[in-house]
């Protein structure tokens, strides 16, 4: 399998497992840069992510032009993507979802912070992006640069983002780290919740927040990516 075929498979895989873990449902994405030109990225048509095949992987412009459509329809929220990687020289893979537990979060002065030690790899706090602030009444999608490169900002060197009354999305060094974040953000999010109906919640510390980002390196994501990509039923490659 050359490169890009690698990386595409990969992004299918990618598609694949946030569908089976609940981040993703009809709607949501990931997309990985270019591993030949990283002023391009790569993302599927719009098509609901579990369906997702190679053929329905586009390449695009950090603008979110088509470089090659052939008649395939682009997502309409592609420009999140873009505004990313243009941004961004550290982030190859960006995952936008409107995963159920997080939506609470972006609509109420409560904010997501790490609440155990898998949540620790979504940042010190998640940030909210409010569309409203600069755009007015809008859609609530991100269908342009402009929206695009506000994101962008509000999330700066951080890897998460909540996107008030739509979702959420996330930056990371490659696709398996952008995937095992938005999993984990998710998963935070729902027993941040539960834990908030039982009281006062003790968040790590900064300290520890710190301590387990720096732990967090390809060996423990390869584990879990092995166990998801079972899961999804698509084959896993050693890294
Ligand atoms: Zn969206």
């Amino acid at each position: 399998m050359g490169k890009l075929e690698y990386v595409i498979d990969e992004l299918v895989t990618g598609n694949r497992i946030l569908a089976r873990e609940g981040v993703v449902d009809s709607f949501g994405h990931i997309s990985v840069r270019h591993p030949n030109n990283p002023q391009r990225f790569l993302l599927s048509r719009a098509r609901a992510p579990d369906l997702i095949e190679p053929a329905d992987v586009m390449e695009f412009a950090l603008d979110g032009t088509p470089v090659d459509a052939r008649g395939r329809a682009p997502y309409l929220e592609r420009f999140i993507h873009g505004a990313l990687y243009e941004a961004r020289s550290d982030v190859n893979s960006v995952v936008h979802n409107h995963s159920e537990s997080v939506i609470p979060f972006g609509a109420s002065n409560k904010r997501i912070k790490p609440i155990f030690h898998m949540g620790a790899s979504i940042g010190h706090e998640v940030p909210v992006w409010d569309s409203h602030d600069h755009f007015g009444d809008t859609s609530l999608l991100v269908e342009n640069m402009d929206m695009g490169r506000d994101l962008a900002k509000l999330m700066g060197k951080g890897a998460t983002a909540l996107m008030r009354g739509h979702g959420a999305t996330v930056a990371g060094r490659n696709i398996r780290h952008a995937v095992y974040i938005s999993i984990y953000l998710e998963v935070n999010a729902r027993l941040q919740q539960q834990a908030m109906q039982m009281g006062d919640v003790k968040f790590l510390t900064a300290g520890e927040v710190d301590n387990v980002i720096a732990r967090t390196a390809s060996f423990g994501i390869n584990r879990a990516w092995e166990n998801w990509c079972r899961r999804a039923g698509r084959p896993f490659h050693v890294e």
